[in-house]
């Protein structure tokens, strides 16, 4: 309203010699102009204001991201140090392979587009090193130490030789001679009681490397478990395994009896770690965990 009683502007633009050119500018569009010269350049500023801080939000976004990978980089190599040390493994001096370069390096300017690419490369090439230390580091000596402690707890005697409830004859230790002379003598195994012919149990799996028979244990069987153990089964009435028999916990080996040097059925135990007698007291009480 107010532009239309305003009157028209003319201009008038004169140069020496030449006829004037005369502009005559309407004050409505003398101020659309000036709308269109100051408003365009205002608008795409505030729209490139708008754009660089979507761009600058995004940018730290993607710096976050990039920080919490190489965290989840860092976790995952310090759990692969727990695997190496259940492994066996011998233990890093230091693992760098996960302090990102840009964050020990000094960042200049503003752009945060450097941290997040540099950070973000940085977590590209601890990858492979990652991977490769897992699958053919870790992962086969892991399955190894697996399979040895395996075949450790199967040599390890445990539970008992004759299955239901035992009955103790004499414990292992120095005790009276039981053949009537006044005399101690040293026992080296426990003896249990029982009925003649009770299947008697190996206590753990390993290989026969005695089948026999002598006058002190009668017939007797020896197995050789590894790991430094042994057992012996002894006064058996009959053998159910020869020599070199590879036996699993629990196999038969032979029948109880009252062969050699025994005073009545009886089945005489012996446990030896590293040559020897140990009593085998502590290991009848292990259970059958498997
Ligand atoms: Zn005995």
């Amino acid at each position: 309203m107010v532009l239309r009683q305003l009157k028209p502007y003319t201009v008038l633009i004169t140069a020496t010699g030449e006829t004037p050119i005369t502009l005559v500018l309407h004050p409505t569009l003398l101020g659309v102009g000036i709308a269109l010269l100051l408003g365009v350049p205002a608008a795409w500023i505030t729209a490139l204001t708008w754009h660089n801080r979507q761009l600058a939000h995004h940018n730290d976004t993607l710096t976050e991201t990039a920080t919490e990978i190489l965290t989840e980089l860092e976790v995952i190599g310090s759990e692969i140090e727990v695997l190496k040390n259940r492994a066996g493994l011998p233990e890093e001096d230091a693992w760098d392979a996960v302090t990102p370069a840009a964050q020990a390096t000094p960042q200049g300017g503003v752009a945060p587009v450097a941290p997040a690419a540099t950070l973000l490369e940085s977590a590209k090439q601890k990858m492979p090193g990652l991977e490769a230390t897992l699958s053919t580091t870790v992962k086969p000596a892991l399955e190894a130490q697996l399979a040895s402690e395996a075949q450790q707890k199967a040599a390890f005697p445990r539970g008992k030789p004759l299955a239901g409830a035992l009955q103790i004859s004499s414990e292992f230790g120095l005790r009276l001679n039981p053949f009537g002379q006044r005399s101690y003598e040293m026992h080296d195994g426990i003896d249990f009681a029982g009925p003649l012919g009770k299947p008697v149990l190996a206590t753990a799996e390993g290989v026969v490397v005695k089948a026999d028979y002598d006058s002190g244990y009668g017939n007797h069987v020896r197995i050789d478990h590894g790991y430094n153990y042994e057992t012996l089964y002894a006064h058996l009435a009959r053998l159910d395994v020869k020599l070199g028999d590879r036996v699993r916990r629990g196999a038969v080996v032979g029948y109880l009896g009252n062969t050699g040097r025994s005073s009545g059925p009886h089945l005489h135990y012996s446990i030896y770690r590293n040559g020897q007698a140990v009593n085998p007291r502590y290991y009848l009480k292990l259970e059958d965990t498997e």
